[in-house]
């Protein structure tokens, strides 16, 4: 088959649709009515409540090519992007569902057959690990796939068993690797150098097979479940036999954009790549009703944006660019995600306008931090000095720790934490003050940067990003 990302991401709908399974759209990146979850992190979050019980479904298997962001909250890989060839903020994760059918013989089966027939991955490539008490699951992949046990492996719960949360529905998981090769650094899964890109976790089998009470007690569930995850980025690198994420198809069209339009050939560095993976996540914030602001999901939005114009800053780009990179994302993604294009127009004026006023205090801020880090001794960067950055040139504390640690340094994080804190006293301080006089006074004390607001309803942006 044709191994482009659209292709894969077809051929799972087809494997699952063949094999009794309702083709379900991806869902929001804003989980509804669920306060507790940041950001859609996992194509199992659209089907929570399925799962629980409480919500009843025309199909009892699903498959879905789901869109995820982890930038925040629980799982948070945006300080893995430019760094690991397989983390990023925005992912599309391919999963198949049962809610209360098959289980893992089942599970386990269609898995190897979807990797080793239908994309042809040859077996002694890929590793497979169970949880360590797991002899079922083991009992399948040893003795009924015939899984060398060489490339097999038994791991602790934290790695391979899942819990929704305190309580409720949790079990094992099985996770399969695929082999990048020895010309790639990394140990294989459950050795001590397991963290790099070599051994590459393609897919994550759950098993939901317990429910967990308050006293911290598993019962087993009447009927148990599967929820299974694959991340499209990865399995696209190793059907087209690349070893890292950002030289798929889709990445490396949306990497020569970026490189076309700021006018640069510096592939060595990660600043196009990072670029690359933060639009995806913005964008499709953008269109799932997130707008920059200072707290919550929106300051997660705003501080990806302005991670991006700091690299583009870097590659020396002197207009805003980081908008004009929707187009070539539209021509990737457009034909999925149709609500790209219908929201095209939005999405460029948000990310224009936040770009446009980062970029006011943005020279000025890394000037000051070239000033203090010219003076500074050790690896550590005072916590004055990110506080100033935060509080009057809008940095927020990862956008500089980004800076920083490409010099091999760190902040610190406590002096920062001081400083925030005598802030908040300095700002009560004067809210009393000003209670008890009424004085409209100015006090000269730091203000928090406030950016700009934007209250989060269409009316109102339409209004704001108008021209
Ligand atoms: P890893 O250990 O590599 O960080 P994970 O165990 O956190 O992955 P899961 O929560 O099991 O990932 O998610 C299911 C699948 O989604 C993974 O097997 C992987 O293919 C993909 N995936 C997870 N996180 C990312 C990410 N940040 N970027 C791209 N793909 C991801
Ligand atoms: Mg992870
Ligand atoms: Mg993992
Ligand atoms: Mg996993």
């Amino acid at each position: 088959m044709n191994n482009s990302s659209a292709a894969i991401r077809r051929a799972f709908h087809e494997f699952f649709a063949e094999r009794g399974h309702s083709i379900v759209p991806s869902a929001s990146l804003v989980p509804p009515n669920d306060p507790t979850l940041l950001f859609t992190n996992a194509g199992m979050v659209p089907f929570k409540d399925v799962f629980l019980g409480r919500e009843q479904r025309p199909y009892q298997r699903a498959v879905s090519a789901q869109r995820c962001v982890r930038a925040g909250g629980k799982h948070n890989d945006l300080e893995n992007v430019g760094y690991t060839a397989r983390h990023h903020t925005f992912f599309e994760m391919l999963g198949n569902f049962s809610f209360g059918q098959y289980f893992k013989r089942d599970a386990i089966s269609y898995a190897w057959t979807f990797l080793t027939e239908t994309l042809g991955l040859p077996a002694e490539r890929l590793w497979v690990t169970v949880y360590e008490d797991d002899d079922e699951a083991a009992g399948i992949w040893l003795d009924e796939v015939g899984v060398d046990p060489a490339r097999f492996a038994r791991i602790g719960a934290a790695d391979n068993f899942w819990s929704m949360g305190d309580t409720g529905p949790c079990g094992p998981c099985s996770e399969i690797f695929y082999d990048h090769g020895p010309e790639v650094p990394g140990g294989p899964p459950g050795s001590a150098d397991e963290d790099g890109d070599r051994y590459v976790e393609i897919w994550n089998l759950v098993f939901m097979q317990y429910e967990r009470g308050a006293d911290g007690a598993l019962t087993p569930l009447p009927s148990p479940s599967i929820d299974t995850g694959m991340g499209l980025e990865r399995i696209a690198a190793v059907a087209q036999g690349v070893t890292n994420n950002y030289d798929i198809d889709l990445f490396r069209h949306l990497v020569d954009a970026t490189a076309r339009l700021i006018g640069t050939d510096d592939r060595e560095g990660s600043s196009l790549r990072v670029i690359a993976d933060h639009i995806r996540a913005c964008a499709f914030l953008v269109v799932d009703g997130v707008l920059p602001s200072n707290e919550g999901r929106g300051y997660v939005l705003r501080r990806i944006i302005r991670r991006a114009v700091r690299h583009g800053y870097k590659l020396g780009v002197s207009e805003p660019f980081f908008w004009r990179l929707v187009e070539p994302l539209i021509g990737e993604m457009g034909e999925a995600y149709p609500e790209l294009a219908n929201n095209r127009e939005l999405v460029e004026r948000v990310l224009r306008l936040e770009e446009t006023r980062f970029r006011e205090t943005l020279e000025q801020g890394l000037r000051l931090l070239e000033t203090d880090l010219a003076d500074l001794t050790g690896d550590t960067v005072p916590g004055e000095t990110v506080f100033k950055l935060y509080d009057t040139f809008g940095f927020p504390v990862d956008l500089t720790a980004d800076v920083v640690r490409e010099q091999g340094l760190h902040l610190d994080m406590a002096g920062f934490e001081t400083a925030m804190s005598a802030q908040r006293e300095r700002a009560r301080a004067a809210s009393v003050f000003r209670a008890e006089y009424g004085g409209a006074a100015d006090f000269g004390g730091t203000t928090e940067f406030s950016g700009y607001e934007v209250r989060e309803d269409a009316a109102q942006v339409i209004g704001l990003y108008r021209d």
